[in-house]
């Protein structure tokens, strides 16, 4: 059993598989609280579901295979490692959207990490687990930063320089609440990164404000 905030089909807008059509499904919980978090309502809603009913409610979107597990903080419940491997079985891509705080060291080689490391402007009361660094595989897996100003910028730069984690896929998001796009890929390009400028491409096809989607 899992404990299940929302699950939906949309296009995928926060990783390197942005523009697929995706199957996101949504955790209940997460063990920080992000000032500028836009999915508040992952952290206490949902519903308890069955390995069984959550495969079906997945497999009704055939024949799209590429899966997101997102949250709140989907390695908060442990048993989506068995849900992984129930899927993995049946042939689904898988994407894991985490917070990096809590140990990836179960997570099945075969899924997708994109790590959404918190950069000051978050206040998030964890760290991220250092410890994970190791499990990021460069080719694939994805480190992700939301930028809110420039203070935020200049430490996910240094972050990625100390901690030797600057030639994975790197993407720099602007909480666009309080950073242009346009300015973050004047700093991008000013200081010669070879890092995604990566906007929420959802957030543009619909109303920001809108859920399952
Ligand atoms: S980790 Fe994600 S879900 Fe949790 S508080 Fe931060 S932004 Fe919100």
């Amino acid at each position: 059993m899992l404990k299940i905030n929302e699950i939906f089909l949309s296009i995928q807008g926060e990783s390197l598989a942005t523009g697929l059509p995706c199957i996101f499904v949504r955790l209940t919980g997460c063990n920080i609280r992000c000032t500028y978090c836009d999915t508040t309502y992952a952290y206490e809603e949902g519903t308890e579901m069955s390995f069984d009913a959550i495969i079906e409610k997945i497999e009704s979107y055939q024949p799209i295979n590429l899966i997101e597990f997102t949250g709140g903080e989907p390695l908060m419940q442990l048993d989506v490692f068995l849900l992984m491997e129930k899927l993995h079985m049946k042939g689904y891509t898988m994407l894991l959207e985490t917070n990096g705080t809590l140990s990836l060291k179960h997570l099945p080689g075969y899924v997708t990490v994109i790590m959404d490391v918190k950069t000051p402007s978050a206040q998030a009361e964890i760290p991220v687990n250092s410890d994970n660094f190791h499990r990021l595989i460069a080719d694939k897996d994805q480190l992700k930063f939301v930028i809110s100003d420039e203070i935020d910028y200049k430490w996910a730069c240094e972050f990625l320089i100390a901690n030797k984690l600057n030639h994975h896929h790197i993407l720099f998001s602007p909480n666009t609440s309080s950073l242009q796009p346009a300015l973050l890929a004047e700093w991008i390009l000013r200081d010669r990164l070879p890092y995604r400028l990566h906007l929420q491409t959802h957030k543009y096809i619909w109303n920001p404000e809108a859920r399952g989607v």
